[in-house]
């Protein structure tokens, strides 16, 4: 049997209109009528809404849900996402300001990141923003800059704990980190924290990324309350703050991946508020994500501008590639090439006839957006559309890279 990715629940979200692909009631050669003759990205608001409804439905009611706006800063999409979430969290002042300018209050922004410069935290403690404190020299410069401005830092600290989340894609803890205090530091800076004139608003125990093993989140979460509720319990100043548990949950991009099955996960978070009742009534706690939230609103659309033979393999080229969709091209963390979920957008019901492969303009053999796919025949005009590309698209690739027009973006 091949492995093959599951069309029918990506597809499921989406409208067809006579074998075509449409978003917003258009079809991808309309959309690119009016955002421009370039490859675009498109993002659906209804798909963002529904994704959050359904697992706001399932999180228990206690969880805040905050986004991570670094997976997609798109800025219509951001002030879309904003009012539908209880937070935002930020990796750069350029993201904070993005976020201050939503309808998001700033007590409920985080701003996260290792090195962050004065600048950056003079920016985050003039506005109010939450800082998730990365190293013990991060936290003394914030009390300093405070201290010359009459403000009072608002801080918490991001905790590296001594496990990982497994099965993660991008691991950011366990043993030696760029990322947070070792946890058996934290106490003691806790300690400071309150004796001092900043504000202590919190922990942050973020593990990973891109997980689609229940079983591991559910570990991860269960270490993590048991770390919190230990790193707490020597507190003597009893103000509330917040516990920020991470997210980590993935998506499926690949072939033979599916859909990460929250159910058990919730429920494991109802039995965790239960097991620390104390620490969760007095408490808040957060739940942050990024791709979860956006990725599965998003596809990348391509217009096929030459087709060519070459010793027994057809090339289908495209105007977009790896300047466009990093991600997608494998080059964006990746250890083995797979291809994301290709489809072409005018087409979607013909029968796959040939395989194929389809490249990007660039001068480089890593310009990939599939690589050996079975298609329905393709013309010339025709459009690619690649799914699952609503997260770490445009902002995470290199567009500078040969000097090709910007991709264009549109929220339907
Ligand atoms: C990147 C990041 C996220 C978002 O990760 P996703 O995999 O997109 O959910 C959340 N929190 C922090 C601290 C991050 O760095």
């Amino acid at each position: 049997m091949t492995v093959t990715h599951d069309f029918n629940t990506i597809l499921s979200r989406f409208s067809l209109s006579a074998s075509q692909l449409t978003m917003g009631g258009l079809t991808m050669s309309q959309i690119e009528n009016i955002v421009g003759d370039n490859a675009f990205y498109a993002y659906d608001k209804h798909i963002i809404a529904q994704t959050i409804e359904q697992l706001k439905q399932q999180l228990p009611n206690q969880i805040k849900l905050h986004y991570a706006i670094k997976a997609n800063p798109y800025l219509p999409l951001l002030h879309f996402i904003a009012p539908l979430v209880d937070g935002l969290d930020v990796a750069s002042q350029g993201e904070l300001m993005k976020a201050i300018q939503t309808t998001t209050p700033n007590h409920n922004i985080s701003f996260a990141g290792p090195g962050k410069r004065d600048p950056e935290l003079l920016s985050a403690i003039t506005s109010g923003v939450i800082i998730n404190v990365e190293s013990p020299t991060e936290l003394l410069r914030i009390e300093k800059l405070a201290l010359t401005q009459h403000n009072i830092a608002q801080v918490a600290l991001r905790v590296n704990p001594a496990f990982e989340l497994k099965a993660s894609g991008m691991k950011m803890t366990g043993g030696a980190k760029p990322f947070g205090i070792d946890s058996e530091k934290i106490t003691k800076l806790i300690d400071y924290i309150d004796n001092s004139a900043m504000e202590f608003r919190g922990l942050h125990i973020f593990s990973g990324s891109q997980n689609l093993n229940p079983e591991a989140l559910i570990e991860a979460h269960n270490k993590t309350f048991e770390l919190a509720n230990e790193l707490l319990s020597q507190r003597i100043k009893q103000s509330k703050i917040s516990i920020n548990i991470g997210g980590g949950f993935g998506i499926p991009y690949f072939p033979g991946e599916s859909e990460l099955n929250i159910s058990g996960i919730c429920d494991n978070l109802n039995l965790l508020l239960n097991q620390y009742k104390k620490l969760c009534q007095n408490n808040e706690i957060v739940m942050e994500l990024g791709r979860y939230l956006v990725a599965s609103s998003g596809v990348y659309v391509s217009k096929v501008i030459d087709i060519k033979e070459s010793r027994g393999t057809k090339y289908i080229v495209t105007n977009g590639g790896l300047h466009h969709h990093l991600s997608n091209s494998g080059n964006f963390g990746q250890v083995i090439r797979k291809n994301y979920p290709v489809a072409v957008a005018n087409q979607l019901e013909n029968t796959p006839t040939e395989t194929v492969n389809i490249v990007g303009p660039l001068c480089t053999p890593l310009d990939i957006i599939a690589h050996k796919v079975k298609l329905p025949s393709i013309v010339i005009g025709d459009h690619i559309v690649v799914f699952q590309s609503g997260a770490y698209g445009a902002t995470a690739s290199p567009q500078q890279f040969l000097g090709h027009p910007k991709v264009n973006e549109i929220l339907l």
